[in-house]
């Protein structure tokens, strides 16, 4: 059992999450595993209900062909997307079905607001987990704005003009001990586009508005996100001759025009062409209030295909949701049926020295220098 095992059953159920079903055989191609290993992660994630056998008819085979599906049962998430005046809340199980929807509205446009909003549907969220017997592990929040992608620090959301940066899983008393992950509308309306899309290409997608442009990337149905949570380094090309230098280096550069408020339709038509190369997609999503014909047709001009997303965008943003939810989930589950790294204490008088001062940890790492204390034991579940 290592590490690699551990990583390796992740990403099958994060495959299974994009597919909905896999055959052993496709398991066997897709990660190069011969058909015994095939067998020992598919009994593994079998015996810790994470996956159910079915056997299944398909079109020209003989017999039925037995296929792996995620379980839904054991943790539940909680998906928010964050409107101006509600909060779009739907509970879902791990393979990413929806159970319940919530909509709380917001009482005022303030954190406060948001705060007290979401406290509310993660209490409801945690009754209804009870009423089911699994519990909640995860809340994923869909936000209009600019965050932090690495530590999930939430910079700024739209209307919301006095939004001071935090992370939400620390004000939020009620989602101590959850999986907390904010992420951009942007990223969630990438990952709500087809199956097909988020796996065999390379897509972008870029929204305009209220003046603010938010840009990303996915190859492989994984992310590529800037220092913003948006693929903001696209931005930085010159558009006009305004003497202001942007902090790149750059006079007339588009991010300091969008910076400053002052970015007009032409200067991000000038920008598509070096936002197309930068990004290198092979299908791009618009959302461009007013220039979409306009950018379609640049677009076109430098071979990469379109998609207009404007009609169903809080529906694929929803998807979007909860794909990163369930995988979120996904991956606790992995990780909690994942061998715990158990510390020995060799020494005794040290540990009851230790344990003697309360406000300091049973066992703490960094006083080594008083007992030896070994750690990483593997053990076998
Ligand atoms: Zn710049």
């Amino acid at each position: 059992m290592s590490f690699f095992d551990h990583r390796l059953r992740y990403e099958l159920t994060r495959k299974m999450l994009l597919h909905n079903r896999l055959t052993r055989r496709q398991i066997a191609e897709a990660f190069g595993l011969s058909m015994p290993a095939v067998t020992r992660h598919v009994r593994w994630l079998e015996d810790n209900d994470l996956v159910t056998l079915k056997r299944v008819r398909m079109p020209n085979v003989k017999r039925p062909v037995e296929t792996l599906h995620l379980q839904g049962t054991r943790a539940t998430g909680l998906t928010a997307l964050l409107h101006a005046d509600h909060i779009d809340c739907e509970i879902i199980a791990a393979n990413g079905q929806p159970l319940k929807q919530i909509q709380q509205p917001l009482a005022e446009r303030t954190q406060r607001g948001v705060a007290d909003a979401l406290r509310l549907a993660v209490r409801e969220a945690r009754t209804f987990g009870q009423q089911i017997s699994q519990a909640l592990d995860t809340v994923a929040i869909g936000i209009h704005g600019f965050m932090e992608p690495t530590n999930g620090m939430i910079f700024a959301i739209r209307g919301f003009p006095d939004w001071e940066p935090c992370l939400l899983g620390q004000v939020i008393d009620e989602m101590h001990g959850l999986a907390v992950v904010p992420t951009t509308s942007v990223a969630c309306k990438l990952f709500g586009l087809s199956t097909r899309l988020r796996e065999d290409d390379r897509i972008g997608f870029i929204e305009k508005s209220d003046g603010m442009l938010a840009i990303a990337s996915l190859r492989a149905g994984s992310l590529e996100l800037g220092r913003f949570g948006t693929a903001s380094s696209a931005v930085h090309v010159r558009v006009s001759d305004s003497p202001r230098r942007c902090y790149c280096g750059k006079n007339g550069c588009l991010d300091e025009h969008l910076r400053v408020g002052d970015a007009t339709d032409q200067m991000l038509l000038t920008a598509l062409p070096h936002i197309l190369k930068t990004l290198q997609v092979t299908t791009l999503g618009l959302d461009l209030e007013g220039v979409g014909d306009a950018a379609a047709e640049i677009c076109r001009a430098n071979g990469v295909p379109t998609i207009h997303l404007c009609p169903s965008d809080d529906e694929l943003a929803r998807q979007g949701l909860r794909i990163v939810c369930a995988r979120t989930i996904l991956q606790r589950l992995v990780d909690r049926t994942r061998p715990i790294v158990r510390r020995e204490i060799v020494n005794p008088s040290a540990f009851r020295s230790e344990s003697l001062d309360a406000s300091r940890p049973h066992v703490n790492k960094s006083n080594t220098r008083k007992g030896k204390v070994y750690s990483t034991v593997w053990e076998e579940s």
